[in-house]
């Protein structure tokens, strides 16, 4: 297990670049810290059955639908990406 969490606070285009928020920033390195413990992203096939989410297959790749086993809150949870659409709602948007 490695003895550091990394973290990108900026990225930048060649031009210009833009600061992740103070927000932005704490919520990476928490769910940093949660991979450092074991937890696996909601849409890993070895994620718990009450966050795991199915590809949906009539999407894009960022697509994904929950089951009759997800908690409700499943699409506040802070392993899923802000890119990834969970039953067509945004994560990055809630
Ligand atoms: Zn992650």
């Amino acid at each position: 297990m490695p003895g550091y969490v990394g973290v990108r606070v900026g990225k930048t285009d060649g031009a210009n670049t833009e600061f992740e928020t103070a927000e932005e920033v704490g919520l990476t390195i928490a769910h940093e810290l949660l991979h450092q413990g074991g937890v696996v992203h909601p849409t890993e096939n070895n994620a718990s059955t009450d966050v795991r989410l199915n590809r949906d297959n009539n999407g894009g790749p960022n697509d994904y639908l929950t089951t009759p086993n997800n908690d409700p809150s499943v699409l506040n949870n802070i392993m899923l990406y802000n890119l990834y659409n969970v039953n067509g709602t945004n994560v990055g948007g809630l």
